[in-house]
């Protein structure tokens, strides 16, 4: 199959005819259990020595095909679904972690995992430590002993700036830490991060995947190239694990440890479950994702480029553009595109915004990025509340900022809505 351009394997990869039925399209496997075979079946499928499916909180026909077809479209061994993007976050570093391990993380995050990884993330007696991830020597300081995984987004939300991932996987691969890159602004359609060098990615499948605003997913990608026994920093995959009476995942599975670790330990455990209906949609909207995110890119510049000229807009920070301090990189690192989602700032400040927030009528004021339909939002004043200023301005969500999801609709009357909201928000 990974002879295929991207194209094909978005609508091929991981499917086959229904041998049952012989029906084209993936079909929706809408049950719970799976009968065994004999009783030495069933012994060999919980012992793990035969893979097959068991119970749908761990394995299903209809998700399987969906965690192959995103493994292939990101060049991965394998790929563990979830229920949500955050679930995936937490799925992503429950091998690696314990308490008192950290992880050094971007502080260019997605308010929500600024807030699942300062706040939240505590109560297993795991930390984060924030660093600008321009600043390599931060990123090289930051990492010490107790560090298990260093984490970014490629295409960062809200928006503006792109990661240089092979900059930073060098620095990973120099401590033998793995790099957990979130691909979900940019896609695998925009941005390869295992080919730049990442170890695992992390996708939140509710935005442009599934593409539509229909269902909440998660994804966790293995690039099954970190050796988990090069040091005695991860045994849950290196060493004996007591719930499968010792067996090691690393020797037992090889580059597909983490994938196996993923279904065996973290699904079984954490039942942070997709359901198959919800993997039906995805699987519905990956299809398309490569026609999708060209006229989402299209769009996205054609909107920064009239923003940028107009009197009432302070800034727009879209890495897609010329005048952006990241054109080089996103040129270099992101050639098909920096993305459809970015910011800009107003004139009027907080209160400007939230009266454009209120006058638009084609986009949509709505916590939600990656959909057909144009969306926006104040994020300070929603997604971002949680921080103080100083934080919100770091992580690109300041008091005059709003941030738009660009979606595929005519551009001319995206371009319309705004300059009417534009005129309401100045008056
Ligand atoms: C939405 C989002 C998440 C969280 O995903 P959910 O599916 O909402 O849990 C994580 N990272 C990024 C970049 C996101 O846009």
């Amino acid at each position: 199959m990974t002879n295929y351009g991207f194209d094909t394997l978005q609508i091929h990869a991981g499917a086959r005819p229904d041998p049952a039925t012989g029906a084209r399209q993936t079909p929706i496997y809408q049950t719970t259990g799976y009968v065994f075979r004999d009783a030495d079946h069933a012994a060999a499928l919980f012992n793990l020595q035969e893979v097959g499916f068991i119970y749908s909180r761990l394995t299903n026909p209809t998700i399987a095909v969906l965690q192959e077809r995103i493994a292939t479209l990101e060049g991965g061994v394998g790929a563990v679904c979830c229920s949500s993007g955050h679930a995936a976050q937490i799925m992503a570093l429950f091998p690696l972690m314990a308490p008192g391990r950290n992880v050094v993380a971007s502080t260019r995050l997605y308010g929500g995992t600024l807030t699942q990884f300062s706040q939240t993330i505590k109560r297993f007696g795991w930390s984060a430590t924030f660093v600008d991830f321009d600043d390599t020597d931060a990123v090289k300081a930051a990492i010490n002993d107790d560090t298990r995984a260093v984490f970014c987004e490629s295409v960062s939300n809200p928006g503006g700036y792109v990661t240089d991932i092979p900059s930073i996987a060098a620095i990973t691969d120099a401590a033998g830490i793995p790099l957990i890159v979130d691909n979900t602004s940019a896609t695998p359609y925009l941005c390869n991060p295992i080919a730049q060098g990442a170890t695992l990615v992390v996708h939140s499948t509710t935005k442009y995947l599934t593409g539509n605003g229909t269902v909440t997913g998660g994804c966790v990608v293995d690039s099954g190239k970190f050796d988990w026994s090069a040091s005695d920093k991860f045994p849950s995959l290196s060493e004996a694990e007591p719930a499968y009476h010792g067996l090691k995942f690393h020797e037992t599975f090889g580059e597909l440890a983490f994938t196996f670790h993923g279904i065996a330990i973290g699904l079984r455990d954490l039942g942070m479950t997709m359901n198959p209906q919800g993997a039906h949609y995805t699987l519905m909207g990956i299809e398309t994702l490569s026609l999708r995110m060209q006229r989402h890119v299209e769009n996205a510049v054609a909107v920064a480029q009239w923003l940028e000229k107009d009197a009432r807009v302070e800034s727009v920070t879209y890495a897609g553009l010329a005048s952006s301090p990241y054109a080089e990189r996103a040129a270099r690192l992101y050639p098909k595109g920096a993305g459809a989602l970015f910011t800009f700032a107003i004139k009027g400040g907080y209160d400007a915004c939230i009266k454009l927030v209120d006058a638009l009528e084609l986009f949509s004021h709505v916590a939600n990025l990656g959909d057909t339909r144009s969306l926006i939002i104040h994020s300070a004043s929603t997604t971002h509340r949680q921080l103080n200023e100083e934080q919100q301005i770091a992580a690109g969500a300041a008091p005059n900022m709003v941030r738009l999801s660009i979606g595929i609709e005519t551009v001319a009357d995206l371009i319309a809505d705004l300059d009417q909201a534009l005129a309401q928000a100045a008056g």
